[in-house]
């Protein structure tokens, strides 16, 4: 079998010219990414979304991989793809999601365009250039050492943006076999830090049912259930603890049906974010322990917590130490940071397995008409992440 030849220092973690290597190739990076956000996938539109996950599984097929297509029932199909290896090491999982927060006919207002050193366009920063660097890194390791160096899983999910509820059991099931994960989100801020800690995030509808009647002729027989949710508003808003990371959001209000009528229904809409796993509990139950003021109107609460928080343990932090490592080797000193909103990151770092999170694009105005990367970013993810597959 021919080999190719590769110089022997890219073959080595160490080598600064892996940094050159992708600056060369940062013009087909640029394509690719470009590729995929020009393949429009909202997270509710399935034959949209389905297009996207086709086109990945072709793209990561060429690179030797093995798709597997989870069919999804209301969301596009879940795409996972497997490069085995020879080496009989546990894999590494590449953790993304490919469905965006735009409905679809974003593109003619919103263009993928190049200005200013950045690539903007729906979908760029959060994530589709995070999976064009899973492209490029993995085609680029087997570039430099002839094969990859050890298995490597790919799984890349269609509902991240909408709780993912059709794809957390695959990712989990996926990352007990794996020995790290790596979630390509985007970077925390313009320095391109990764995220080591996510806050936990819930969601929770409280309902408040009251007895309707006319304003004007029998005020006195209703019970405004619009005067309950308010007093049962002011409660929820003293669950707010800054200091233990605890935030309580009632988010949506609605409720009433006119002026004349004393409200027989209102509805708040609720998100918690928490810091630590173990404030699940204790909110969860104060939540469900809410009584009404008003004794003829009923309260009911429904949700729960989604998505635990991913804390800084030992693993993450192991994780964390061993990118810096490989961030100093081309001069570059590597933040972390812990940030309020969640990822799929918070399912694997959940069931204990190491997670770091934000290696993705460094930008801004995720999920807005700004969004957008710094181009000149992108090589040195490239090195990071590559690195971090060999290492993890
Ligand atoms: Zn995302």
């Amino acid at each position: 079998m021919k080999k190719t030849r590769i110089p022997a220092d890219l073959s080595s973690p160490r080598s600064p010219d892996r940094l050159h290597y992708f600056e060369s190739r940062l013009d087909f990076l640029l394509e690719t990414i470009r590729e995929f956000v020009e393949i429009e996938s909202p997270s509710d539109n399935k034959p949209a979304a389905d297009r996207m996950s086709a086109h990945l599984a072709h793209k990561f097929t060429e690179l030797g991989g093995r798709p597997r297509v989870h069919r999804a029932e209301e969301y596009g199909d879940n795409l996972q793809i497997d490069f085995p290896a020879a080496a009989n090491a546990k894999p590494v999982l590449l953790l993304g999601h490919f469905d965006t927060v735009y409905p679809l006919g974003t593109l003619p207002t919103m263009p993928c365009q190049v200005e200013n050193g950045r690539l903007h366009g729906p979908g760029v920063l959060d994530m589709k250039a995070g999976i064009a660097l899973m492209f490029f890194a993995l085609e680029a390791l087997a570039t430099w050492h002839g094969k990859l160096p050890r298995p490597v899983t790919v799984f890349l999910v269609s509902d991240e943006e909408v709780g993912s509820y059709s794809s957390r059991k695959i990712t989990e099931d996926l990352a007990r076999k794996s020995a790290a994960v790596l979630v390509l989100e985007p970077a925390a801020g313009l320095g391109g830090a990764v995220k080591t800690a996510r806050k936990g995030v819930g969601e929770y509808a409280l309902t408040v049912n009251g007895i309707a009647a006319h304003a004007g002729l029998d005020p006195g027989k209703g019970h405004s259930a619009i005067v309950e949710l308010a007093r049962q508003i002011e409660v929820l808003s003293k669950l707010n603890d800054s200091k233990q990371g605890i935030s309580v959001n009632p988010g949506v209000i609605r409720g009433g049906t006119r002026t004349n009528v004393i409200a027989a229904e209102a509805v708040a809409e609720i998100d918690v974010r928490i810091k630590r796993a173990k404030q699940a509990r204790g909110l969860d139950r104060k939540l469900r322990a809410l009584r009404p003021f008003d004794k003829r109107c009923k309260l009911s609460i429904d949700g729960g917590i989604n998505r635990l928080p991913m804390e800084r343990n030992g693993g993450v932090i192991a994780l964390y130490q061993k990118a810096q490592l490989i961030a100093r080797q081309i001069g570059w000193k590597l933040e972390e940071a812990a940030v309020g909103g969640g990822s799929d990151g918070n399912f694997t770092a959940g069931i204990g397995i190491p997670t770091l999170d934000g290696l993705g694009g460094v930008g801004n105005g995720a999920h807005a008409i700004h969004e957008h990367i710094l181009i000149r970013e992108l090589p040195r993810r490239a090195v990071l992440l590559a690195g971090l597959i060999e290492s993890a």
